[in-house]
């Protein structure tokens, strides 16, 4: 007996849906691009309870016949490709005809269409695959397509779905990421009656600016480099401006965003050495490709693509990304002189591609104000004589004259009553300097039994987190009244999360109203607070805050001490005086749990004595 049966279409349909449509925001997508397949100029998209109960894109494209209106909704049925030799050249983002039939097996949709040229429109209701009507309509030309309770007839998916801050966060991401590289469109986003987003046309860095907040006209800086296998264009963020959350790495290829860890490590590295470890260099990078270079139907989705020539994509972007940064002397001990332009040759297939060498300044450390290393700007050349001499210059202390001995002095440093218990003792015969600084961020200092080593970061980290609970729990931060309160300013997604913590942020000393659109009105600062750029740090700490809802365990307020903390800690390369050092040791073990970081991290390790002549043996 025969068993094998075609499945039904709405059957297919729902499995295509589960590979396509995967939340509310994967629909708002597909519909968002086909409006800009149509040629639109204004795409409205509205929804309700982040898209569970309704999603509707509206746009002023070239609408559709009363006949396409209907098959539409057909799996495999595009207007936009004819035959396989099309999928080598394609320029529109859908192409598989995989969408309206998706979102119309799992959902009630209602869509409404006119041509320009025809007098009336058609409006067809469609649910779960079952076309209910189709009938003609006055309606404005274009498309507005209503999406009604997603996976209504797929209780499991529906379930599945996260609350609705969760699913609007990612609805906001496609809502970015299409609307992004369309400069050149209207956009705008509502939800549940408030309007989240509305941008107009214009360049691609007012487009950047209108999404993510006004801080980011400074921030930019433009990457442009034309060649044969890739023209690349786009924007680096500044980086003293990186970010310890992973969120604004934006890749598009062709106009179509997509994810490459490989090409990001190409950015990465070209920042390397110019960001703090563990934080992420943003960038919106647009990437130009001859279409049969490309292969974007790899995946269903089409974030995952894979490029004809990954190596020499990853050099030329690497060189420009180093380029720029260097241009706008934000590197300052980079030497373009000597490759001012960066021609890439013809590459013939099959040919190795050699990758453009950019030369950079080895002495050059970015964290070390008070580098001795050579004048920023001048090109590094050293004979191997001077390479020598350079070595020598790692034992500075080499001639100096021996310190003399000065009687133990202990007990004033660790007072009995606040050292945590594992450190119950006492310095030993400090030999002049009690405390050592090394490699910009390690404190070292000897026990009785050993050596410690403590992460001048991690150890303030420790401190500032300590007082700053105590002090929310006290209501005793006091705040300094600024002579000019300043506006900062948010992107829309943000604003919403720093107005929820905002009385939080004020009891840790800051005096700040929300004067709404974004915008938040600084009146005081913390009294410690010092001259820190506080649009800069509050942006800071909300990444860090968003960071410590994902990764730290806690309440909202520990989560905001914590990353208040980590701003606010000495960063590594910031030189401290011996006093500054005791102070700190002092704080440190003054804490309730000196040990570890408020996230976890150690703050200082021991080494014994016995280790280390166990290491000598
Ligand atoms: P694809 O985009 O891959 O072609 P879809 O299922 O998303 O597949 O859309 C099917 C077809 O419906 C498109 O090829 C297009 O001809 C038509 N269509 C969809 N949305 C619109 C719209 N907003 N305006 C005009 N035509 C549209
Ligand atoms: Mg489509």
């Amino acid at each position: 007996m025969d068993i094998i049966r075609l499945l039904p279409d709405m059957v297919a349909n729902q499995i295509a849906a589960g590979e396509v449509i995967q939340r509310p925001a994967s629909a708002v997508k597909e519909l968002m691009e086909n409006a800009i397949d149509a040629g639109a100029t204004e795409i409205v998209v509205v929804i309700k309870d982040a898209g569970k109960t309704l999603i509707q894109v509206t746009d002023n494209g070239c609408g559709m016949s009363e006949a396409d209106a209907r098959l539409c909704f057909e799996r495999h049925a595009t207007s936009k490709i004819r035959e396989a030799q099309d999928l080598y050249s394609i320029r529109t983002m859908g192409f598989r005809g995989e969408a309206l039939a998706s979102i119309a097996s799992i959902a009630q949709v209602e869509l409404k269409t006119r041509r320009r040229e025809d007098e009336v429109g058609n409006l067809v209701l469609i649910e779960g695959s079952v076309i209910k009507s189709q009938e003609p309509c006055p309606c404005d030309y274009g498309t507005s397509i209503l999406v009604k309770n997603v996976f209504f007839n797929v209780p499991a998916r529906r379930n599945f779905l996260k609350a609705d801050s969760t699913e609007l966060s990612y609805i906001i991401e496609e809502f970015q990421r299409v609307a992004l590289v369309h400069p050149e469109i209207s956009f705008s986003l509502h939800s549940n009656g408030k309007q989240l987003f509305k941008v107009s046309q214009g360049t691609s860095r007012q487009r950047i600016v209108a999404l993510f907040g006004n801080p980011y006209t400074e921030r930019l800086v433009q990457v442009e480099t034309e060649s044969n296998i890739v023209n690349i264009s786009g924007f680096i963020v500044k980086p003293e401006f990186a970010k310890r959350t992973r969120g604004e790495q934006y890749f598009f290829a062709n106009q179509r965003f997509i994810k490459h860890p490989y090409l990001h490590h190409a950015v990465a590295n070209a920042f390397q050495d110019l960001i703090p470890e563990n934080t992420f260099p943003s960038y919106f990078i647009f990437l130009d490709v001859d279409p049969k270079t490309i292969d974007i139907n790899i995946h269903p989705t089409k974030t995952e693509v894979k490029f004809e020539d990954e190596r020499s994509l990853y050099a030329i972007l690497r060189s420009s990304v180093k380029q720029a940064l260097g241009k706008f002397s934000l590197t300052p001990s980079l030497d373009f002189d000597i490759e001012r332009s960066m021609d890439f040759p013809e590459i013939r297939p099959g040919e190795a591609v050699k990758v453009p060498q950019v030369k950079t300044n080895p002495y050059f450390n970015p964290f070390d104000k008070e580098s001795s290393g050579p004048l920023p700007g001048k090109p590094v050349r050293m004979s191997p004589q001077q390479g020598l001499e350079q070595w020598s210059k790692l034992y500075p202390q080499e001639e100096k004259a021996v310190p003399e001995l000065t009687p133990v002095q202990n007990d004033e440093l660790f007072p009995q009553t606040t050292i945590h218990s594992s450190l119950d003792e006492v310095p030993a015969e400090p030999a002049g300097s009690k405390y050592f600084q090394v490699n910009g961020r390690y404190i070292l200092t000897q026990l009785k039994t050993g050596l410690m080593v403590i992460h001048q970061q991690f150890a303030h980290e420790r401190v500032l987190y300590e007082r700053n609970l105590q002090q929310q729990r006290a209501g005793s931060s006091n705040s300094q009244q600024l002579l000019f309160p300043q506006t900062i300013t948010f992107s829309p997604a943000d604003a919403g999360l720093f107005a929820s913590i905002l009385s939080d942020v004020c009891a840790s000393g800051f005096d700040i109203a929300d004067i709404g659109g974004g915008s938040f009105i600084v009146n005081g600062v913390p009294a410690d607070f010092g001259d820190n750029p506080t649009q800069v740090i509050l942006e800071q700490v909300l990444e860090s805050y968003k960071d410590n809802l994902q990764h730290m365990n806690g309440n909202n307020r520990n989560r905001l001490a914590a990353a208040f903390a980590r701003q606010m800690a000495v960063k590594p390369g910031k030189y401290l005086s011996e006093e500054e050092m005791r102070f700190l040791v002092e704080l440190l073990f003054a804490c309730s749990s000196p040990d570890k970081t408020p996230d976890g991290k150690k703050t200082f390790h021991i080494i014994s004595y016995e280790e280390l002549s166990r290491t000598f043996k």
